[in-house]
């Protein structure tokens, strides 16, 4: 199956970090706002968030802060200069054309 048989999909898969600075709801929204007569409708927009993660700049500790904003190393107290390893992403991450344009085996 090529890229050119999809006219309509029936599942879309969203990876939306942390600090993507996209809040879900308001993605979601835009989804159900935009997608009518693309080949996107009726299609289920699903969001998976990928927690901030973070290496301290101090001594190297990876860590997940629950806050994206005050997030005090575990290991040494440290505030500041911390690494963002995972967190900034947004991304397509998976897409289900819909069954009837599978073909038969
Ligand atoms: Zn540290």
């Amino acid at each position: 199956m090529t890229k050119r048989d999809i006219t309509s999909l029936k599942r879309v898969v969203i990876k939306n970090g942390a600090l993507a600075g996209v809040v879900s709801e308001a993605l979601q929204f835009a989804w159900t706002a935009l997608t009518p007569d693309t080949m996107f409708d009726g299609a289920v927009l699903e969001l998976e968030e990928i927690p901030l993660k973070v290496k301290c700049g101090d001594c190297g500790e990876e860590f997940l802060p629950e806050d994206t904003k005050y997030m005090p190393c575990p290991k040494c107290d440290a505030l500041l200069g911390h690494e963002v390893l995972e967190g900034k992403e947004l991304y397509i991450d998976f897409v289900e054309p819909a069954d009837n344009e599978v073909p038969a085996e």
